[in-house]
């Protein structure tokens, strides 16, 4: 599972160049059977496997590092959210725990204060997809992981906003339903303060129609609240 996808493209070669790096660490190695059992049925009865608590803190124990933050994956968490991303590429460095199966004892989570943060409204089968994607959003802020610094700070989130359209050539395209689409004027004309102006209302717009809950922050933000 890693670096996994992480291994390629823009966040490999950022591992390569070692602006980065990862230790991924088998749960498993800390059981204590041959087996390597590291789950088993929940008190209370119900469907499926829980991790267990001892096992999995002395994994957790073997990694954890002062300073660091520990986060769990898990639907129940804090959302996500391009802040935490930005705090956590400046950070020192963190702790990430992947959960499989129903999920891991509660006493973990209480006894290394683990904090738990989700991905979105959605029940993956294990945390390691979760992992990537919080790691990959952190890996691209990172200095001299991606190319030009600009192309990081007008994205969508960075000013509580979702981006405004984008266009490239051909200045005018057919697509398959017949229709001819050309590319906004203002686009073409090289005017440059006119142009942030549009993207600027284009992105208030399509933030407002789509995200009632990130417009409603953005707002708040900008009266100063
Ligand atoms: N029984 C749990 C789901 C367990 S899914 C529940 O109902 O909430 C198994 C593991 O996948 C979890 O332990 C967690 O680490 C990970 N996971 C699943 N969905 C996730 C999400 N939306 N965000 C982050 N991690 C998730």
């Amino acid at each position: 599972m890693f670096p996994g996808p992480l291994g390629l493209s823009l966040a490999g070669r950022a591992l390569e160049r070692g602006l980065w790096s990862l230790a991924a660490v088998d749960i498993r190695r800390f059981a204590r059977d041959r087996h390597g059992t590291v789950d088993d049925t929940p008190f209370g009865g119900g469907a499926g496997m829980v991790m267990r608590p001892d096992i999995l803190s002395d994994a957790i124990a073997a990694v954890q590092a002062p300073g660091r933050p520990t986060i769990y994956f898990s639907p129940r968490g804090r959302p996500f959210d391009q802040a935490r991303a930005r705090a956590l590429a400046a950070g020192p460095g963190v702790t990430l725990v992947c959960g499989r199966f129903e999920g891991i004892d509660e006493r973990v989570i209480e006894a290394h204060g683990l904090e738990e943060v989700s991905v979105g409204d959605v029940v993956l089968s294990g945390g390691e997809i979760a992992a990537l994607v919080a790691l990959d959003a952190c890996v691209r802020l990172l200095p001299g992981v991606v190319g030009a610094a600009a192309s990081l700070t007008e994205e969508s989130f960075e000013e509580g906003l979702l981006e405004y359209p984008l266009y490239t050539r051909p200045a005018t395209w057919t697509g398959p339903d017949g229709v001819e689409r050309a590319v906004p004027e203002i686009l073409q004309t090289g005017h440059h303060a006119k142009i942030a102006a549009w993207r600027r209302a284009k992105a208030e717009e399509i933030t407002r129609q789509r995200r009632p809950d990130l417009w409603a922050r953005h707002v708040a933000a900008r009266r100063g609240d």
